[in-house]
């Protein structure tokens, strides 16, 4: 027995989902940096203020506020305070001045600096502020040192940044792969459960501020088991793909199609009220029925709609919806249940 239209699954439209917490990652760094500079910093701020070297002191306060106020809010779980570039910008002044003041050896500081910035800021941001650092260093280090110093140092300073570039470019390769991963069916391509909750919770405050009402299509194949035992299991996978292609294909931008169970759907319809819902479900059950996906069998599928009631939970939404499709079911399947308003 053969299975149809089982190729070529479209990818899921669905933005990319930061579940490994890279964001997360660059904040905790950031702290880390935040909770040890401070206490280096402190002591450095008063030999320069005692020692009437009042810029370096002044610079190495406004980098401990900086760090302080940022730390201080990532710990509270709120954004940091003060945008990287700032704190970058007074960093790279205090670093010149130093370089200025104490001599050349002060350069060595460029590297672990440089090298750092692609893990604790977005990649725009680092690369934007390395080129800045770089396009001031470079002249600089020949200015304040001899020739061959200055050019081992930038030599080996622009290897540091691109292997940096490197390595960070790997891990947000890397970060996007596996969060794609962790929140789709590998089989189907559709969501998991795993993005459920905060799309539906999203949805829900969503039309809380009168973005227009949203809804449930809960989608489950018929006889399902049948097409398994008559054909085996490599066809009934077939048949979740290309039953999940045809979701995907019908699927608009903000639209999420999950796989919650062994043959059954979610479909989460945004900015779409109950009659558009149940016209959207009668046109999925139709293409399925039409699609002749496997052959000698008639192929369909029952659905299930629920709009979003105000003051309903997710977990009551849902269960409106998988109601409505057992109704589906008990009236015969290959139906929509409510059929129409
Ligand atoms: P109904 O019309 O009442 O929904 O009947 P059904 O046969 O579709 O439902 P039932 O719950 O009795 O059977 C579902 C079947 O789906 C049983 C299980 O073996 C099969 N199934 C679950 N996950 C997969 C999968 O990933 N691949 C395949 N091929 N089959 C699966
Ligand atoms: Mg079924
Ligand atoms: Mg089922």
């Amino acid at each position: 027995m053969t299975m149809q239209n089982s190729e070529n699954i479209t990818p899921a439209t669905d933005e990319p989902v930061d579940v490994l917490g890279l964001q997360e990652f660059r904040d905790r760094s950031m702290m880390i940096l935040g909770w040890t500079a401070v206490p280096f910093l402190f002591p450095f701020f008063i030999i320069h203020f005692i020692e009437n070297r009042y810029i370096l002191a002044c610079l190495a306060l406004a980098l401990m506020l900086i760090l302080s106020a940022n730390s201080f809010s990532i710990f509270k779980r709120k954004k940091q305070l003060a945008p990287f570039w700032l704190f970058y910008i007074v960093l790279l002044m205090l670093l010149l001045y130093l370089i200025h003041a104490m001599g050349p050896d002060t350069l060595f500081w460029c590297f672990p600096i440089l090298f750092a910035m692609g893990f604790v800021t977005e990649r725009i941001i680092a690369r934007t502020l390395t080129a800045i650092s770089l396009l001031i260093l470079i002249p600089f280090s020949f200015y304040i040192s001899t020739f061959e110093f200055a050019s081992r140092f930038v030599l080996t300073l622009c290897m540091n940044c691109f292997f940096s570039d490197i390595l960070v470019g790997y891990l947000i390769n890397l970060h996007e792969k596996l969060s794609g991963m962790a929140v789709h069916d590998p089989l189907t391509n559709a969501l998991n459960r795993r993005k459920l909750d905060v799309y539906l919770t999203e949805a829900i405050e969503e039309t809380k501020r009168g973005f227009g009402p949203a809804s449930l299509l809960s989608l489950d194949i018929d006889h399902f088991k049948s097409v398994n035992d008559t054909h085996g299991h490599e066809v009934g996978d077939g048949v979740l793909k290309a039953v999940a292609n045809i979701l995907h294909k019908n699927q608009r931008r903000l639209d999420h199609v999950f796989r919650i169970g062994g043959e059954e759907f979610l479909i989460l319809l945004r900015n779409t009220k109950l009659e558009n819902a149940i016209t959207k479900a009668e046109s999925l059950r139709i293409s399925v029925e039409e699609n002749d996906l496997v052959t000698g069998q008639n192929l369909t599928v029952s659905l299930g709609v629920a709009s979003y009631k105000e003051g309903e939970t997710s977990n009551e939404w849902l269960a409106r919806a998988d109601v409505n499709l057992y109704e589906a079911k008990n009236l015969g399947r290959n139906r929509v249940y409510p059929e129409k308003l």
